[in-house]
């Protein structure tokens, strides 16, 4: 039976209906399974898609379950969790890429992935590129005959640029490479990589899926292939297993998801037009805005603009970023998001050009455009939606 995704948020991937067993799964926290001699072997390169589960670093059946379900989610063949969402992308940047290889990045990612790609790849002998993804072109431009993974996040982390999968998805495939999509802030509810041309999803389970902010987690959806190699270098070898616990909490916030994205992409559309219209504030990034610069290829990729948001203030960020944590009380001054509570978080300009991005010369200018002094990034959460931008009202002053 297809299964829409409403439902396959509950009940994908499940297992035959068992009379006496029970209807929600219980964690299974073992981390060794009964096994026998001839079923399994020490070695990874052993691992067989029927090996039974023996030891919970390998698989696990709550991970599994996990799995299976963000498989289908994402209309993937296959994924492998781990301990975080950083687990899950240096997971695939380890296995696909080597010494010689070449790296086409997006300039503006997840701090994580930016400065890893920045310090830690060039150190095993990976190039990397950074580019503005929201342009093809570029990505097109900066592809070499080495180029192996073209990586990007859409929307991106803090200023929600959106990249064009399906036409990046082509470029990479004419030159050669794959196409990796950090969809963490678009989720399963919004948009599926992999429909597009991608090659690979990478979710930080940690912030929407999760949805509760007490679980970190990691995913990567993508070719049985290529997710059994991934399972066996990285996962494996390189060890950030997801507890069993954690998927538990995960797969409960799933349950949730489409409700919980309806409600955060209500009140982050309800949000983002009030603080438009703020005399105080200079500009409002959001995909379901009809401002956004890329409104149409926001309507086109996603079904759901979820609930993530920035916006700059006329002058003075740093100061009002003071004020905001002083006198915020239904929102909280904190980082991480998508889960149920508001949070809100500054990000200073100059601090994330220097740390994180890396962005040179006009990349560097049009970031400052962007961002002014700072952008203040806003995960919407689902309390009520006139109660968050009261307090928004309140504390701006
Ligand atoms: C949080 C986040 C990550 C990293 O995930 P962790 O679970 O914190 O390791 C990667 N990409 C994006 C877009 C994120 O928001």
């Amino acid at each position: 039976m297809t299964e829409t995704l409403s439902t396959l948020l509950l009940h994908g991937g499940d297992g035959p209906r068992v009379v006496g067993q029970p209807v929600s799964p219980a964690p299974v926290l073992s981390t060794a399974f009964f096994t026998h001699p001839d079923a399994v072997g020490f070695s990874a390169e052993d691992l067989k898609a029927e090996t039974p589960h023996f030891y919970t670093r390998w698989s696990n059946p709550t991970l599994e379950l996990l799995e299976r379900r963000l498989a289908l989610l994402e209309g993937g063949e296959a994924a492998v969790v781990f301990g975080s969402g950083m687990g899950a992308i240096t997971g695939l940047f380890s296995e696909r890429l080597g010494s010689g290889d070449h790296l086409v990045l997006s300039d503006v990612c997840y701090a994580g992935v930016a400065e890893y790609a920045h310090h830690q790849l060039p150190r095993q002998g990976v190039e990397v590129s950074f580019v503005d993804a929201s342009d093809p072109g570029q990505v097109a431009a900066a592809l070499r005959p080495n180029t192996r993974l073209v990586h990007v996040e859409t929307p991106a982390n803090p200023i929600l640029r959106l990249t064009d999968i399906a036409a990046v998805a082509a470029i990479a495939h004419a030159g050669g490479a794959e196409l990796s999509v950090d969809s963490t802030i678009a989720t399963p509810v919004g948009t599926n990589p992999i429909g597009l041309g991608a090659d690979y999803v990478c979710h930080s389970l940690t912030k929407y899926l999760c949805g509760h902010g007490d679980a970190l987690g990691g995913a990567v959806i993508g070719t049985a292939e290529r997710v059994a190699a991934l399972r066996r270098q990285s996962l494996i070898h390189l060890g950030a297993a997801l507890s069993p616990f954690s998927a538990y909490l995960i797969l409960r916030g799933i349950e949730t998801l489409e409700l919980r994205m309806d409600r955060h992409e209500a009140n982050a559309r309800a949000l983002a037009e009030c603080l438009q219209a703020h005399p105080r504030v200079r500009r409002v990034n959001w995909p379901g805005l009809a401002s956004h610069p890329q409104a149409d290829l926001a309507r086109r990729q996603m079904r759901n603009f979820s609930g993530l948001l920035s916006f700059s203030v006329t002058s003075g960020g740093a100061a009002m970023a003071r004020q905001l944590a002083d006198r915020l009380t239904t929102v909280s001054t904190a980082v991480s998001l998508g889960k149920t509570k508001s949070l809100c978080f500054f990000i200073p300009t100059e601090d994330i050009l220097r740390s994180s991005f890396r962005l040179a010369g006009k990349a560097a200018d049009d970031y400052r455009d962007w961002a002014g002094d700072g952008v203040f990034r806003v995960s919407v959460g689902i309390e009520a939606a006139a109660d968050i931008i009261a307090d928004f009202e309140q504390a701006l002053g």
